[in-house]
């Protein structure tokens, strides 16, 4: 898997290693290879939807929705969704981020999977987990391509009783 993502230096900022994954994605073995490890622990089982976190959560979240045959919700950046919606705010280095869903995006009892290309101090996919919490859903769990262990990300999730599964670090 790793073979597939390219690392960048200096992105976006000096000192930061990037894993770029759209070298992934644009290898036809690669991102079917990176879709199907990650629906494997969810088949067979009650699925409803898939959540996917904004951008590059749509592209992988739409297509494991597509082979598990469930729907797909998009968790975009503030501002972007039409509807009536709900937020949670979450730290970033510097500053706040904020991530929505519309309020009809879940019926209170269903099953989400949460999707992501790459989970690093974990904010992000915790601001997802609450949003779907808060819309009454039961989360199956979190995937994502990547982790980035030494930042956290997974104890952080783990510590909310949230399963977490990457497919390399
Ligand atoms: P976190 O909230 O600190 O876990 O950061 C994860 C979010 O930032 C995800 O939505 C990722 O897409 C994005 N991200 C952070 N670092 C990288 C990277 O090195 N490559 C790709 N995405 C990244």
């Amino acid at each position: 898997m790793r073979d597939y993502i390219r690392t960048i230096v200096d992105f976006p900022h000096e000192g930061i290693l990037f894993r770029d994954v759209t070298t992934l994605f644009a290898d036809p073995r690669g991102f079917r290879m990176a879709v199907d490890r990650m629906l494997t622990p969810y088949l067979g089982g009650r699925i409803d939807k898939v959540a996917g976190l904004e951008a590059r959560g749509f592209i992988l979240g739409g297509a494991v929705a597509h082979q598990l045959g469930c729907g797909f919700v998009p968790i975009r950046k503030k501002g972007k969704l039409p509807a009536a919606t709900i937020s949670e705010s979450y730290q970033l280095e510097y500053g706040e981020a904020v991530v929505e869903v519309h309020d009809d995006a879940i019926e209170p009892g269903e099953t989400v999977l949460i999707v992501d290309d790459l989970l690093a101090t974990g904010g992000t996919a915790e601001a997802g987990v609450r949003l779907m919490q808060r819309l009454g859903a039961t989360i199956l769990g979190c995937a994502f391509i990547v982790e980035l262990p030494e930042l956290g990300g997974r104890v952080k999730l783990e510590t909310l009783g949230i399963d977490v599964r990457a497919l390399c670090a």
